[in-house]
């Protein structure tokens, strides 16, 4: 039989993973001769040999992501070429760098489990070293300065690699084959442990690990080096550690993470389910959110006001040398940085700015170029969602069917922002930024837009923000002078993120509960019943609006929007239920003439502000020291078994269905049962309310698919309320999983909105 020569194309996460070398024992196991590259969109192969033994190439190379779960294969493309006569070999060839640059770079992924075991292999030469990796796991984004990822490309250019992990570097039968960070105690990077001053206390590895684990052991804490960036660290148990992190970083009630010695240490202290697991032992290693188990040994001021716990398992070499020590359970492990500043990833600022919280610190000499937070997830049902999408999940793409022939930027939201470049077919979300408003923040976007848009060389004539007027992101694009600015209602994007990450695109009823949103009307949107899909959309449903002061105070403060719904629904409630909400007669006086004489006074349908209103009215306290602080102590108080709720009522108003919740509240102020009764049925009723605006708008427009999204939704009791509702009335219900249903979403909503108009022209 003749042979044939095909050339293959494939397009996906295919890169820095192993890939190739896995091609090249393929093809050596067929008997085909060939290469294979990394080029910038992919990887090329070219094989060549009898038709059956390239049929069954191809079919492996299929079935390949089913056996290494860092490989995702999105295009295959087979095409006959030439065949070249007296070709021998099958080779790995150099990268061909020159051309468009869309290739992908992975993300940073836990230790796997065959480095675990060689780091605790006493005879093995990398024993005990806390940088261990291979093609499976390791650092890979938050190393990379430019594609394609080769190491020269990534900040471990500087460490030269000895003769041992070269020629592991370069046996094609070896796990580090072109595993860029590889390195061993001689060649590659090192750790130290510095007191706050950073002076050296110790320079041995293994030394400067036990140091630092005696010194959290003695209630101290530490600044961390770790993957995307330092953690500030103490040991979880210990109550009097735990207070003096939250004093000394100035962090009054928000939960800490934590990260426990292994998964069944974690059972100890929360409730892990099937999914739980998985997602908490998996590549990415995220923050969990999980059920608490009571009583736990965990310091009460670790986790406050909240049902939850957020662990993660330990996804360095180093983490695991912590807890090899056997000396502590778990460890807080938050962000290292001030207050709502951006995380921390270098040294002399570590040392700048953490000198006053940190006992000690250990740090490293590998370089994090682009700082990543840990991701965090919860589990709806049985599905794994995202609440802040940056480590582990991050620089992976959105693939979505069509290409757009011009780049895309789009900005996000102000706050938890992320943005998105869109490049042909590939939208690429960025990591957790922060909020906006905190001028470092600012400034980091700034430079992690030109970051990311150097890595993927993206040159965007469209550029897409939100429609408010006053977001420094949206100022920051209109000033950019692109060839086409397009502004996108905020609750809109957040429906079109569901839409993009399920990749279709039809219309849908857009079910909205969020905080705030700039409408089309010029009011704050935040309940809304849309009809909805990537051209186009239009409001069918909201909350009925009610009078808010303006400013930042209203979203701070529940006596600000207790006393709107007291106006707008003239509700009678006692003097002595306002005073212990807002003890200051004149500001509650002052707020009153605010409203009653319309001065910077807004029209609002905020159900993240209705939310805080309910629970000051229910005592769970009236003010919101960290974003919905009040809404989360009353979730974790609400009881799962009640399935009442209140009365409220549709009305129709100019076209528009609101939500009337006059009964609601009156039920709610009178309502003596217990505060977790109250709760439960007020989630109920928000359900409750969402399902009919539903129902009508199936029954004028037959649309039967629903998509929900919004920064409430990440309340796990209603969430899965109102899915269970949809689903028992019939509806087919959409909600956001790889992107957070938060304004973490926003800009892959505007990109896909962006896409979509760009191929319209
Ligand atoms: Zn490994
Ligand atoms: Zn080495
Ligand atoms: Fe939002």
């Amino acid at each position: 039989m003749q042979n044939i020569r095909k050339k293959i194309t494939v397009q996906g996460q295919v890169q820095g993973i192993g890939f190739r070398p896995f091609v090249y024992r393929l093809a050596a196991e067929s008997y085909l001769t060939g290469f294979v590259y990394n080029y910038t969109q992919g990887v090329t192969i070219e094989i060549q040999g009898k038709k059956g033994d390239i049929k069954k190439f191809v079919d492996e190379l299929k079935k390949a992501p089913k056996t290494n779960p860092l490989l995702k294969i999105t295009s295959l493309d087979l095409a006959d070429t030439e065949l070249i006569v007296g070709e021998k070999t099958f080779t790995i060839k150099q990268s061909d760098p020159a051309g468009f640059i869309i290739a992908e770079v992975t993300a940073d992924i836990a230790t796997c489990k065959d480095c675990l075991s060689e780091m605790f292999n006493e005879k093995d030469f990398r024993c005990r070293y806390p940088f261990i990796n291979c093609t499976n796991c390791g650092p890979r984004y938050s190393i990379v300065r430019s594609i394609p990822y080769d190491r020269p490309n990534t900040t471990m250019s500087v460490f030269s690699m000895c003769d041992k992990c070269k020629a592991q570097y370069e046996n094609l039968e070896d796990r580090r084959f072109h595993a860029q960070p590889v390195a061993c105690p001689d060649c590659g990077p090192k750790i130290k442990l510095c007191d706050n001053q950073g002076k050296e206390i110790e320079t041995d590895s293994d030394k400067a690990i036990s140091k630092t684990v005696q010194l959290l052991f003695e209630g101290k804490i530490l600044a961390i080096k770790g993957l995307g960036g330092f953690h500030l660290a103490c040991n979880a148990e210990n109550a009097q550690a735990v207070q003096n992190l939250r004093e000394r970083k100035m962090r009054d009630r928000k939960p800490f993470a934590m990260m426990a010695a292994n998964i069944e240490k974690i059972k100890q202290f929360a409730c892990v389910d099937k999914t739980a697991e998985l997602m908490l032992t998996g590549i990415q290693a995220p923050i969990v959110l999980l059920p608490k188990k009571n009583p736990n040994t965990i310091a009460p001021s670790a986790a406050q006001d909240v049902n939850t716990f957020g662990f993660m398992l330990p996804y360095t070499p180093l983490h695991h040398l912590i807890f090899a020590e056997k000396k502590l359970n778990v460890l807080v492990m938050t962000s290292g940085n001030i207050s709502d500043e951006p995380l921390i990833c270098k040294d002399d600022q570590a040392f700048e700015k953490l000198a006053n919280i940190a006992d000690a610190f250990l740090i490293h000499n590998r370089i994090i170029h682009r700082q990543v937070d840990d991701s965090i997830v919860h589990i709806i049902g049985n599905d794994p969602v995202l609440l802040r999408r940056a480590r582990g999940f991050v620089p992976q793409a959105f693939i979505l069917e069509n290409s757009t022939p011009t780049d895309i930027f789009a900005a996000g939201a102000d706050l938890k922002n992320t943005f998105c470049f869109v490049k042909q077919n590939r939208f690429i979300l960025s990591e957790h930024i922060g909020d906006l408003a905190d001028a470092s923040v600012y400034k980091h976007w700034l430079s992690s837009i030109d970051h990311l848009k150097q890595l993927i060389q993206a040159d965007p004539s469209v550029v897409v923000c939100d429609m408010h007027p006053g977001y420094l992101s949206s100022q920051h694009t209109r000033k950019l002078k692109k060839d086409k600015l397009i502004e996108v209602q905020h609750h809109w994007a957040h429906i079109a993120s569901v839409l993009a990450e399920h990749n279709i695109n039809k219309k849908v009823i857009g079910l909205v509960a969020d905080g705030t949103g700039y409408g089309t009307d010029g009011t704050i949107w935040g309940c809304e019943c849309l009809i909805a899909s990537l051209d186009d959309f239009q409001r069918f449903g909201q909350l009925a609006y009610y009078p808010l002061p303006g400013g930042d105070l209203a979203a701070k403060e529940a006596i600000c929007s207790v006393i709107g719904l007291i106006k707008k629904y003239n509700l009678p409630i006692d003097d002595k239920l306002l005073k212990q909400i807002e003890p200051d007669k004149e500001k509650i006086s002052a707020i009153t003439q605010q409203i009653e004489k319309n001065v910077n006074t807004i029209q609002t349908s905020s159900l993240g502000r209705l939310f805080d209103a309910a629970s000051a009215i229910c005592g769970l306290g009236s003010r919101n020291n960290f974003e919905a602080q009040l809404p989360m102590a009353f979730e974790a108080i609400a009881d799962e078994k009640i399935t009442e709720y209140y009365p409220f009522e549709l009305k129709e108003q100019s076209g528009i269905v609101t939500v009337d919740i006059k009964n609601m509240l009156e039920n709610i102020l009178k309502d003596k049962s217990d505060k977790s009764v109250i709760s439960a049925k007020f989630h109920n009723t928000i359900a409750q309310f969402f399902l009919a605006l539903a129902k009508q708008t199936r029954k004028q427009t037959s649309l039967n698919t629903t998509a929900i999204s919004g920064g409430v939704f990440c309340n796990r009791f209603l969430t899965k309320r109102l899915i269970g509702l949809l689903q028992n009335n019939g509806f087919e219900v959409l909600f956001n999983r790889s992107v957070p249903s938060n304004d973490g979403g926003i800009a892959l909503g505007q990109a896909a909105i962006a896409a979509k108009a760009v191929a319209k022209g």
